[in-house]
């Protein structure tokens, strides 16, 4: 049975537990660290730890991932939201295949979604992803010289392909338990077409709700956290506030509005970038944006940044002042 909806107060509860049980690691955990740590150095994806080595010392591991949980923004992604990014993160790879940091709802924070995405890995198997948790960190070996450090959660009340095998190992590590973490260049050229193959990408489901969050169909409410939540969350991990993320809704039926169900599956994600707002010299190129975003950094004219936005089935930007939004199922 899926846990039922938590409470936003209940979702900073998860974060402030995970974060201290990875603070202090009990002996279960280091295992569970060092274990994983030693089958991915079987397999040759120990990097992906960078640049602990868990297989050692599953600790400094513990360690880090506690640190990047401390102060990081809530988020609690309704289930209404999870089912739409489900469906049109595959149509939205390959024309987004690389992160910015400005694509971020915020350099450190944890998502909790109501509802667990399933993901096919490799080898046909599937897991169940319940919360994400990433950090922007330093990352001296990249273009940038920045990177995040993505972490996806399971729960133990999740069912999937690896419960069978996995559940006595996870039960004693608290409801989450980390299911892969990975470190995510800024301005990288990343995989893509991985769908086509038949496994998913979590990067590129993330990415897509993070893309999502950006546009101005997605909104984020602050609700009131009940005193006794936000002082337990305050205590471990020094923040008390939860985004309820959902969608925007038209404030009313105005009579020139368009009234219609979207079809997600057919529509994508169009990522954040540079245009030129008037001609430049030179040959024809897309706009690199300066860090104050109003000009190229190829050719020096003015350019603005362009907001990511969803694109629908007739081509068009979905507009949230125009549509009232049902999910079709
Ligand atoms: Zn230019």
């Amino acid at each position: 049975m899926p846990v039922r909806t938590l409470s936003p107060g209940e979702v900073l509860d998860e974060l402030g537990r995970l974060h201290d049980r990875l603070a202090r690691p009990s002996q279960l955990w280091l295992d569970y660290l060092q274990w994983y740590g030693q089958h991915s150095r079987t397999k040759g994806l120990e990097a992906t730890f960078w640049p602990y080595k868990p297989s050692r010392e599953p600790g400094k591991l513990a360690g880090a991932l506690s640190v990047n949980l401390f102060g990081a923004e809530c988020y609690q992604v309704t289930a209404e939201i999870v089912a739409i990014i489900s469906e049109i993160y595959q149509n939205s790879q390959g024309l987004t295949g690389h992160l910015e940091q400005a694509e971020l709802p915020a350099d450190a924070g944890f998502a909790w979604l109501d509802e667990p995405v399933l993901m096919t890995d490799v080898h046909g198997k599937r897991s169940t992803h319940r919360a994400i948790s990433w950090r922007v960190i330093s990352f001296p070996p990249g273009p940038t010289g920045a990177a995040i450090r993505l972490t996806t959660w399971s729960h133990i009340e999740d069912p999937d392909d690896y419960s069978e095998t996995m559940d006595e190992k996870l039960a004693g590590l608290g409801p989450l338990a980390m299911l892969h973490s990975t470190i995510i260049p800024f301005a990288q050229q990343l995989p893509v077409g991985m769908t086509e193959q038949g496994y998913d990408s979590s990067f590129g489901w993330v990415h897509a709700l993070w893309m999502f969050m950006g546009t101005e169909i997605a909104a984020a409410q602050r609700p009131q956290i009940h005193r006794n939540f936000a002082r337990r969350a305050m205590r471990s991990v020094k923040q008390n506030q939860v985004n309820v993320v959902l969608l925007r809704r038209a404030a009313h039926h105005e009579g020139g509005g368009e009234h219609r169900e979207i079809d997600w599956k057919c529509c994508w994600l169009v990522q954040g970038h540079g245009r030129h707002l008037e001609g430049y010299d030179g040959p024809h190129h897309r706009a690199i944006l300066d860090a104050g975003r109003r000009h190229c950094l190829t050719c020096g004219a003015r350019a603005t940044y362009v907001s990511p936005y969803v694109k629908g089935p007739d081509n068009m930007p979905l507009k949230a002042s125009r549509l009232v939004f049902r999910v079709s199922r």
